[in-house]
C-alpha cells in the first residue's frame, strides 16, 4: 500500500466513522461501530500498522493525516457518547419524577417516642423531689415477682395477672415480670430505708392485644420507707406527680381499693385536665382514674427484713401507655407499637 492509498483509507475511515456514529441510536450501537472504525482489526489499524513501510518523510506526513483522522473520530464518538449519557440521565431523572429546580428537602430529626417522653417526665418529677431511679431486671422469680409482695402461689390476684414462664430447665419458677415492683422488692433487700426510689421499666402480662391493653407495657413505680411516712405524704407526693403531668390546678382522690401488698391501698383519680372536673368526653364524671397505691404492707416490709413496728411506707404504680394516652389524647394503645412514622412525628419538639 503506498502512501496515497493509505490516505485514503484514513479519510475514508474517517467519513465512514461519523456516518456510523451518526446511525447509532444508543450506546451499545456506538460502541460497537467505534470498534468498527477504530478498533484494532479495523482497516483504518491495518493501514496504519503499514505506516513503516514508507520514507521518512512520507511516513511523517501520512502519519500526521492518521493521527489527525483518529483524533477527529475519537472526538465524534466522545460527543456522540455523551450525548447519549445526558440523554439516558434525563430519561432517568424524568422516570423518578425528580425536579432539580425544587429546594432540598431538609434532614428530618428525630424525636422521642411518646413513652420515653412521658416515663422522662414522671423520672424528672421524681428525680427533682430527690428520688433515686432504680431498674431490675425483667426475668424475675417467683419469689420476687409474687410472694415477697404478699400474693402467695394461690393467691386470686395471680389470676388477673396471667403471667408468661420462661422455659429454663431447672428454674420452673422463673417469669417476665408482670409488674416492676420486684425491683423494689430488691432495692430493700440491698438496704435500709430511708428508701425513696421510682422505678420505671418493661412489663409482660398474658394478654390480648386491644385498644386498652399490651402484653408488653410499661410501668413507672414508686416507693418510699422511712420514719413517719403517712398517708398524707402519700396523698402529697401524689399531688406533685398529677400536677406535673397534667397541669397545675389538678386535685387528686383517694378511694378505697384493695392490692395484696398494699393497706389500706387506694385507687387515684385526677380531676380531669379538659374540662377540669366539671365532666366531659375525656373523663366523663370529672375524674380520670390513674393509678393504684397504698401503704406498704406490713407483711411486705417484714418480708424483706424491715421492723414493720418501726418503719412504715407508700407505693403506688402507674401504666407508661395510660398516661401517653391521656396526654396526647391517642385513642388505641396499639398506636404505641405501630411505628407509623405519620403518628410518631406528631411527638417532634414535645419535650
Ligand atoms: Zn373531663
Amino acid at each position: 500500500m503506498d502512501a496515497d492509498a493509505m490516505i485514503a483509507v484514513f479519510m475514508r475511515e474517517q467519513e465512514r466513522g461519523v456516518e456510523l456514529a451518526d446511525a447509532a441510536t444508543n450506546l451499545e450501537e456506538l460502541e460497537a461501530a467505534r470498534t468498527a472504525v477504530l478498533g484494532r482489526k479495523a482497516p483504518f489499524a491495518e493501514a496504519q500498522k503499514q505506516l513503516g513501510s514508507l520514507g521518512e518523510d512520507e511516513r511523517r506526513r501520512v502519519g500526521q493525516v492518521a493521527n489527525e483522522a483518529r483524533r477527529a473520530l475519537q472526538a465524534t464518538f466522545d460527543d456522540r457518547r455523551a450525548a447519549f449519557e445526558a440523554q439516558a440521565e434525563d430519561a432517568l431523572l424524568a422516570s423518578d419524577g425528580v425536579d432539580l429546580s425544587l429546594p432540598g428537602r431538609r434532614p428530618r430529626p428525630g424525636s422521642l417516642h411518646p413513652l420515653t417522653l412521658v416515663e422522662h417526665e414522671v423520672v424528672d418529677t421524681f428525680v427533682r423531689l430527690g428520688f433515686r431511679v432504680v431498674e431490675g431486671p425483667e426475668i424475675e422469680d417467683d419469689w420476687h415477682n409474687f410472694q415477697a409482695l404478699n400474693i402467695p402461689p394461690d393467691h386470686p390476684a395471680r389470676t388477673m395477672k396471667d403471667s408468661l414462664y420462661v422455659a429454663i430447665p431447672g428454674h420452673p419458677e422463673l417469669l417476665l415480670r408482670t409488674e416492676t415492683s420486684a425491683a423494689q422488692i430488691r432495692t430493700m433487700q440491698a438496704q435500709q430505708p430511708p428508701i425513696y426510689i421510682v422505678s420505671p421499666g418493661r412489663v409482660y402480662r398474658r394478654e390480648t392485644s386491644d385498644a386498652t391493653h399490651l402484653a408488653v407495657f410499661h410501668q413507672v413505680e414508686c416507693l418510699v420507707v422511712d420514719d413517719g411516712i403517712t398517708f398524707a405524704d402519700l396523698k402529697g407526693t401524689l399531688e406533685v406527680m398529677a400536677r406535673s403531668l397534667f397541669g397545675a390546678n389538678r386535685r387528686v382522690r383517694l378511694g378505697p381499693a384493695y392490692f395484696p401488698f398494699v393497706e389500706p391501698g387506694a385507687e387515684v383519680g385526677v380531676s380531669c385536665f379538659r374540662c377540669d372536673g366539671v365532666g366531659c368526653r375525656v373523663c366523663g364524671n370529672g375524674w380520670i382514674e390513674l393509678l393504684g397505691a397504698g401503704m406498704v404492707h406490713p407483711q411486705v416490709l417484714e418480708n424483706c427484713g424491715y421492723d414493720s413496728e418501726r418503719y412504715t411506707g407508700f407505693a403506688f404504680g402507674m401504666g407508661i401507655e395510660r398516661v401517653a394516652m391521656l396526654k396526647y389524647g391517642i385513642p388505641d394503645m396499639r398506636m404505641l407499637l405501630e411505628g407509623d412514622v405519620r403518628f410518631l412525628r406528631q411527638f417532634q419538639g414535645v419535650a
